[in-house]
């Protein structure tokens, strides 16, 4: 762990772990002791006194505070900060992949890719900072004009998963600061660290510009989601509730913003497809296959879990995966080579078992899936990708994530009834289709085709690039976060009628003389 240590060391973060930080200002909170573990081996990682609903308020008023300063400042001299940021992350980015290696399991490479992932997000932010346009629109009046404008917000809460602790928090507050919002950031409880390593990097910025950054525009306060998740929920000084996880929790957040009239920005659980035609590249799609279902050990939103493929080639594509699904190389995610780390704990492991039971029980065939302890370190929850053979068309286990490398297989003989299986499950996050004939690409593209937020011909589901706006339908939640023109839900929009001729024309020609 001593790898870990002088990362830390290296980010300024002391041994005494703090739950409530506003700026580089920290405190113990009031509620319960927090134990994060390593998924690599189990061991014990972080202690915390975890902020409790006590504690939501004074960070909840320092945040308004700060955002009537913040909201003044002009966008392109924020943007200056969030650069600043960026360059830190550059700076600091091994360090920073070593503590998402041990606190979420991540293989180096992978790690290296979610630090470079706030590195970009940053620099997009930097530019957006210069592009918050508005539209000026044709008026029906003389002497007028129709504008429109868009302003900050107010403090945005963060709540976000596991899966990537730094990458979606960055999503979320490079934007948001660009366009004049405080964050306040409640990571998940499984990876503290991560967030306190982002917030460190961000208080070290903010003392390089004194004066000139309100610490209360980041916050971050280490708790659960019943407790801390729930209060910020609630709490009507947040605007914006952008929620990153399970659709179970997308739904308890979004009722409690909805109670309140707020706005909630959801990203929620996937359950991703890929249609594999005849005249498919067997070559790509093969590669393609593997990265989006083991990647991340099955534990990314956009993984591939549902293949649906041409029976003509179903045999021979199952064959090559599962060939390469068995020799695989899983173990520490921070050796060189190793391509599949650990599950995040054991409740991950129990859920994938109990998955491929069920699998089983409706006539799936399962090959692999079982727990590896030989050449692993002791401790973590090390799984063989599991790849499972249906012949019947939907087995209700397809229906559901689980959080893990299961691939489902199914096989289609028409592509519109490939197209209809694909989007015959609640979840509506990426998608995917391999093909070399330009007709099946653009009806998957098409609005007849995928359902989804995220659609790919000849990529898989997963890998999203940070200039995409990013999200996806049905019980995925309807949020885009990222890229395009994500930055609109973090600010508000007014429409300005001017009027600077000497009469006052009514719209739609009314009369009305008094
Ligand atoms: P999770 O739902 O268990 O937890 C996510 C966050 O929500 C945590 O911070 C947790 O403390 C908080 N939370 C839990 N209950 C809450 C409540 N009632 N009120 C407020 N906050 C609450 O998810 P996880 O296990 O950390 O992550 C895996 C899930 O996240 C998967 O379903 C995955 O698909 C999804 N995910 C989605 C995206 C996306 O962009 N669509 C990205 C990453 C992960």
């Amino acid at each position: 762990m001593s790898d870990l240590k002088s990362a830390l060391q290296r980010l300024g973060i002391a041994a005494d772990h703090r739950a409530i930080w506003i700026g580089g200002e920290s405190k113990i909170g009031s509620g319960a002791t927090l134990i994060g573990r390593s998924p690599i081996d189990g061991s014990t990682l972080s202690t915390f006194t975890a902020a409790s609903t006590a504690d939501v308020s004074r960070v909840l008023s320092s945040s308004r505070e700060a955002f009537q300063i913040w909201r003044d400042i002009p966008a392109p001299a924020r943007g200056e900060f969030v650069r600043r940021v960026g360059n830190r992350f550059r700076e600091l980015k091994s360090e920073l992949a070593t503590v998402i290696s041990w606190e979420a399991g991540k293989i180096t490479q992978e790690a290296l890719g979610e630090v470079q992932e706030v590195i970009d997000i940053c620099d997009f932010a930097v530019g957006l900072s210069r592009q918050l346009y508005g539209l000026t629109i044709a008026t029906e009046r003389p002497g007028h004009r129709l504008a429109e404008q868009w302003h900050p917000l107010g403090p945005i809460g963060v709540i976000t998963a596991f899966n990537f602790p730094m990458a979606v928090w960055a999503w979320n507050a490079a934007l948001a600061w660009v366009c004049g919002d405080p964050v306040i950031w409640k990571p998940s409880e499984k990876t503290p660290l991560c967030a306190i390593a982002c917030q460190a990097v961000v208080a070290s910025v903010m003392k390089e510009m004194p004066n000139e950054i309100p610490p209360g525009i980041s916050s971050v306060l280490i708790g659960t989601g019943s407790d801390v998740g729930e209060a910020l929920s609630a709490a009507p000084e947040l605007p914006l509730i952008s929620a990153t996880g399970s659709t179970r929790m997308g739904q308890a957040v979004a009722q409690r913003v909805a109670a309140r009239l707020g706005r909630s920005l959801l990203e929620l659980g996937g359950n991703n497809g890929m249609i594999v035609t005849p005249s498919a590249d067997l070559e790509l799609t093969i590669r393609a296959i593997v990265f989006s279902a083991v990647g991340t050990c099955g534990q990314r939103c956009t993984t591939l879990r549902r293949l649906i493929v041409h029976e003509s080639l179903a045999d021979e594509v199952v064959r090559r995966t599962k060939s390469i699904f068995e020799r695989l190389p899983i173990g520490d995610p921070r050796q060189t080579g190793t391509l599949i780390g650990p599950l995040i704990d054991e409740a991950a492991f129990r859920a994938m078992q109990h998955a491929l039971q069920q699998a089983q029980s409706e006539g799936g065939i399962v090959h692999g899936g079982a727990r590896i302890t030989e050449g692993v370190p002791a401790g973590g929850f090390y799984v063989r990708p599991a790849l499972v053979e249906f012949s019947q068309p939907s087995p209700s286990i397809v229906r559901e994530e689980t959080f893990a490398p299961i691939l489902y297989v199914l096989r289609y003989r028409e592509l519109a009834e490939a197209i209809a299986m694909h989007n015959d499950v609640p979840q509506g996050l990426a998608s995917s289709i391999m093909t070399t004939d330009v007709r099946e690409a653009e009806l998957f593209c098409s609005a007849a085709g995928s359902d989804c937020g995220i659609v790919n011909v000849n990529v898989g589901p997963s890998g999203a690039e940070i200039g995409g706006a990013f999200g996806g339908e049905k019980a995925t939640g309807g949020g885009r976060e990222s890229g395009s023109d994500s930055w609109k839900a973090y600010m508000r929009r007014t429409t300005n009628t001017i009027n600077y001729s000497r009469d006052l024309p009514l719209a739609q020609g009314i009369r009305f003389e008094v």
